[in-house]
């Protein structure tokens, strides 16, 4: 697996060259676009690690999977899914449009911003520093890691830019979909994206939903809960991509603008990648193409 994966990884590295970092978010400019590292770890735990490992980074937009596994555990399903919807919406990861149009105000899916910003409203906790401090937890206890924390510079500068999100925030405010205090919600959602990990730990985090939930015989999530998790990210984990990426590469995959992607094959691994040079939509570029050669290599599409 090591030599596959450098393989893959020296293969891949010139296209870092011909993505640009994210720059909305004005902390994560700083980025070095030459980053790129992978983790894969069996479903047995075995670990393989190439590249820059050790480079931390911000979940941004993976965040959206772990809080939308939080609320569906504090709250079920039938409350979720009456706020937030489950089909792919085709727009930017940002896109507010549908908002408008959809007369509901109820977001398309838990994988756009408005909708995992409507999921992280319904975490329970009696004020944001408490949610924050769940999602916190169930972060480092899927990971294996209690260290993992907020990165505060990140999340300033996008509590200092956010106005778009703050729109789509106020605006489902104003429908009903948020109930809560916009300022709490927001507080809370620019926190959980700027919760900072690295490629293994969100390898580990995968390996749980490949492993139905599972580690080391511990069931942390309800598998009905890992198994429409999973089905999200097929169908909206990679933004308005999702669909070539569900031909390319055919596995559950969430991307953040940091960089990050976490994948995962269902039975078989959880993968963690980095590469802060993203393509147009928003993904990794080298990241994306490692998956594609990834996937062919080992066959692991499970279409
Ligand atoms: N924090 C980012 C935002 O809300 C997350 C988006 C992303 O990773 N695509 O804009």
């Amino acid at each position: 697996m090591k030599e596959l994966l450098e393989k893959i990884l020296e293969e891949n590295r010139h296209w870092t060259k011909k993505g640009k970092v994210a720059t909305y978010i004005p902390a994560l400019a700083k980025a070095d676009p030459k980053i790129l590292g992978i983790t894969v770890i069996d479903i047995d735990g075995k670990a393989v690690t190439v590249g820059d490992c050790d480079t931390k980074f911000t979940l941004q937009s993976i965040s959206k999977p772990l809080a939308l596994m939080l609320a569906l555990m504090d709250k079920g399903t039938d409350e979720v899914f009456s706020k937030v919807g489950m089909e792919p919406t085709g727009d930017p990861f940002n896109s507010i449009i549908k908002l408008e149009t959809l007369r509901t105000g109820k977001p398309l899916n838990p994988m756009i911003n408005a909708g995992a910003i409507a999921t992280t409203a319904l975490i329970e906790g009696q004020s944001g520093g408490e949610k924050i401090e769940r999602l916190l937890e169930f972060v480092r206890l899927l990971a294996g890691n209690k260290d993992i924390r907020v990165n505060e510079e990140v999340y300033r500068s996008e509590q200092e830019t956010g106005d778009r999100n703050r729109a789509m925030a106020y605006f489902m405010k104003d429908l009903g979909v948020l109930e809560a205090d916009v300022d709490q919600i927001l507080e809370v959602y620019f926190r959980q994206c700027a919760i900072e990990v690295t490629c293994s730990d969100i390898a580990h985090m995968a390996r749980c939903l490949a492993n139905k939930g599972n580690i080391a015989g511990k069931q942390i999530i309800p598998h009905e809960i890992v198994r429409l998790t999973n089905t999200f990210m097929v169908t909206c984990g990679m933004y308005n991509a999702s669909g070539e990426f569900a031909i390319k590469v055919g596995i559950p995959a969430k991307s953040g603008v940091s960089g990050g992607i976490m994948a995962l094959v269902p039975g078989k691994m959880g993968i963690g990648i980095i590469g802060p040079a993203l393509n147009k939509i928003g993904n990794s570029i080298a990241g994306v193409h490692m998956l594609e050669d990834l996937s062919r290599a080992l066959d692991l599409s499970i279409f």
